[in-house]
């Protein structure tokens, strides 16, 4: 059915160029559509471990561009590498959007992403937040800072990372479970910057300096610090945004703390990403990357951004409604696609520094 639908358009791009076109063209020798051709009756299913309603206008406003129909599946990232391990090779998934490049990485190593080229989304995207065979693209942007109290702590005992580690921080941090990715991706840039000595004393030093064994999510938190439970935290700065900007209640929890952008003088606050992949399984992937290259535009951008208050990635987007009240700040410049590599290692530090 689908093969039939893409032989009959690319005969039309054909017939438009006026090449004649084939009487017996034989559908698997179909060229892939144009960027441009219509799409009406071609499906796209997409995998994604987000869960904004925005998303939700997002598609919808894919479809209505292009008359490819989106199907959605949600869940947790981990929930949908099993759900694509359980398929194997009849998996329907055209596209993977998960968050983290580790998460990333964890689906292209199980062999569920395809590289693809796409001279667009390579002149949108820095190389540093792609995978360099286009196994997945970067396309909203996250800084992993510190939220602290600051009737409790200078502003210069909380500027790097390092901080995190000092005796004089003890009993006064939260941070959530080191099974979770974004800390694994933390320890990841750690791992290569500083070695594996480095990093395994700096796991344990801020260990050492839990107020509670690791619990909750990264709002849970932000939520203890301005309750008193730690002086210090670490999270991603839209959790703390979406505190800033949501219900009294929610802003009356952020003002009781701030956010601090660590290793301003050093490489830079650590980044990641939300990414999307092409599946290895995808019949389609040309519509996949032409889905990818829209997500990718200014428009895509503001649309995956408005409500997660994540940070656009392409030129010309601009940024969330909140956003404003954060900094400018100097960002780590380190390869997204090396974090992988680190993820066993990180969570074997993360182990025996007793950060469960
Ligand atoms: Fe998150």
């Amino acid at each position: 059915m689908f093969r039939l639908s893409l032989a009959a358009t690319s005969m039309a791009v054909l017939a438009a160029c006026g090449q004649p076109a084939q009487q017996t063209a034989a559908p698997e020798a179909a060229a892939p559509p144009a960027a441009t051709a219509p799409a009406e009756g071609q499906v796209l299913n997409v995998y994604s471990a987000r869960h904004y309603d925005s998303d939700k206008a997002l598609y919808a406003k894919f479809e209505a561009d292009t008359g490819i129909k989106v199907n959605v599946r949600e869940s947790g990232a981990p929930e949908l590498l099993e759900t694509m391990k359980a398929e194997g090779e009849a998996s329907p998934a055209d596209v993977i959007i998960v968050s983290d490049a580790g998460a990333l990485y964890r689906f292209q190593s199980e062999g569920f992403t395809q590289g693809v080229r796409s001279d667009a989304l390579e002149a949108a995207i820095p190389a540093q937040l792609r995978e360099k065979d286009g196994h997945w693209f970067g396309l909203a942007k996250r800084a992993r800072v510190i939220v602290y109290d600051p009737q409790l702590l200078p502003a210069e005992e909380v500027d790097t990372y390092a901080d995190l580690a000092e005796d004089r921080l003890k009993g006064e941090l939260c941070v959530r479970s080191s099974t979770n990715i974004y800390n694994l991706s933390l320890l990841g840039e750690f791992i290569s910057r500083n070695g594996s000595e480095a990093a395994e004393a700096w796991a344990k030093g801020v260990a050492s300096n839990f107020a509670r064994p690791p619990e909750g999510g990264d709002s849970a938190q932000i939520e203890a610090v301005a309750a008193g439970q730690c002086a210090a935290a670490i999270v991603n700065h839209y959790y703390w945004v979406r505190l800033a900007t949501g219900t009294t209640e929610e802003r009356m929890t952020a003002a009781k703390t701030s956010v601090s952008f660590p290793d301003q003088t050093e490489n830079g606050t650590h980044i990641n990403i939300t990414g999307a992949a092409v599946s290895s399984t995808s019949r389609a992937p040309e519509l996949a990357v032409r889905f990818i290259e829209f997500l990718a535009t200014p428009e895509g951008q503001t649309m995956l951004t408005a409500e997660t208050k994540e940070f656009p990635i392409v030129a010309g987007a601009p940024n969330p409604e909140g956003l404003e009240i954060l900094p400018g700040f100097k960002q780590s410049d380190f390869p997204l696609s090396e974090l992988g590599a680190y993820q066993a290692e990180a969570q074997a530090i993360f182990d025996r520094a007793g950060w469960n």
